[in-house]
């Protein structure tokens, strides 16, 4: 029997005026998802995307599971094509290609949805008769409406007349590339890939900054950053890496600002150098994986101090979340096993052994000043490496 799948949007149904352009968005990234799964066309209506495979080769198990990860989505269904667009052919249709489930039941009930008002028969008919084929076909099944093991949909639409079980459930958020484009901080740790993947989901485009000081941090380091953006990019599509060479700013930090504001000092150089790449590739803000309270430069004060730093708005999602409520997230999106490979970040090099936690900006910004970084930021800036995540 031929399948489509029909996949119902989110909260972009809210959206009025610009609801066209945010439905062009998601069929653009649907089809990115889809691009080697095989052939699909790609349409859209009543607030509805349909997925048609064109070719017998398009694998539908894997659309389905690559369609679950993009955001916009609020459910989906995986639903049989009735030969015909008739009564009848959804009679045949229905014992047939549920066959499985409702075997397995007991109880069952029918929803019909009739989109197309010239269609001749009207929902509760369609719902009694539908129910009368599957009673005849399957004789241990009783109809409950209340709480049925199965539910049997039947949509008749303009070009077709559908029958699926209960729809699945999608990502949510809204379509990447309709809020804006930011730069996440990433780091091989657990909360930034988790921070990625929440913003992603309120729309936003990425593109990722990772700080690698060789010798001081491996290749392998950068190389689990990068498999864990892949991972990353499953929910927030196709993006780029800048790896910006950062040993030089940690050596002079080490050499010439005091130990307890080493911390503070390379957060604010992030910060800055990060600004300057999220301008350059027309971010309008930077998102890190910072949560309040989760070690000394993530306290009110030390983040102050960051903040201060660049002039750009900075996304915090993680902030308010406990360690093992980000955690949950990360197995979730399957970042958690690769997180924690044990490979250094640059954040662990020269670790002061007393860092503040109640920095004083003035003494901060004095110190990094006498030390004076303008020269190495820039040697940084034009001697970045470009990583294309697909
Ligand atoms: P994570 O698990 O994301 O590494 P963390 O709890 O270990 O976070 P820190 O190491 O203090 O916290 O880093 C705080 C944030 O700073 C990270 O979430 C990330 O956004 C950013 N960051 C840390 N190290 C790097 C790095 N090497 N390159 C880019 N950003 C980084
Ligand atoms: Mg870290």
């Amino acid at each position: 029997m031929k399948e489509i799948l029909l996949l119902k949007n989110g909260e972009i149904v809210l959206k009025g005026l610009n609801r066209r352009q945010f439905e062009d968005v998601l069929k653009r990234n649907i089809k990115i998802a889809l691009r080697d799964v095989g052939k699909f066309e790609i349409t859209s209506a009543q607030s509805t995307i349909m997925i048609n495979p064109l070719t017998e080769d398009a694998d539908l198990d894997e659309a389905c599971e690559r369609v679950s990860r993009v955001f916009g989505i609020v459910s989906f269904s995986r639903a049989a094509v009735c030969d015909e667009k008739t009564l009848g052919s959804v009679l045949e249709s229905a014992p047939v290609y549920l066959e499985k489930q409702l075997k397995a039941a007991k109880t069952f009930k029918v929803e019909a949805k009739r989109s197309d008002k010239k269609f001749p028969y009207k929902s509760p008919e369609i719902c009694r008769e539908t129910g009368g084929a599957i009673l005849n076909a399957f004789p241990h099944l009783k109809v409950d409406v209340h709480d049925p093991d199965v539910t049997v949909y039947v949509e008749i639409r303009d070009f077709g007349a559908y029958i699926h079980s209960d729809p699945l459930r999608g990502a949510g958020g809204i379509p990447v590339g309709t809020g804006g484009k930011a730069a996440i901080l990433i780091s091989g740790g657990i909360d930034s890939p988790v921070a990625a993947y929440m913003m992603a989901k309120r729309g936003v485009k990425l593109t990722a900054i990772h700080f690698a000081s060789p010798p001081y941090t491996s290749a392998r380091a950068e190389e689990k950053v990068v498999r864990l953006l892949q991972k990353v990019s499953r929910y927030a599509g196709p993006m780029k890496m800048y790896t910006v060479p950062f040993t030089k700013l940690q050596e002079k930090l080490r050499d010439d600002c005091p130990e307890e504001l080493f911390t503070i000092i390379m957060r604010r150089l992030m910060m800055q150098i990060s600004e300057r790449i999220a301008r350059q590739n027309d971010c309008a803000a930077l998102i890190t994986g910072e949560s309040l309270g989760q070690v000394a430069s993530q306290t009110i004060g030390a983040l102050g101090c960051t903040d201060e730093a660049a002039s750009m708005v900075v996304f915090r999602p993680l902030i308010g979340m406990d360690k093992q409520e980000i955690i949950d997230i990360s197995y979730k999106i399957d970042t958690y096993e690769t997180s924690i490979e044990p490979y250094e970040d640059c954040c662990t090099v020269f670790t002061p052994r007393h860092p503040r936690t109640k920095p004083v900006l003035k003494y901060v910004r004095e110190a990094q000043e006498r030390a004076g970084f303008e020269e190495l930021i820039e040697e940084a800036l034009n001697n970045l490496k470009t990583t294309y995540i697909p």
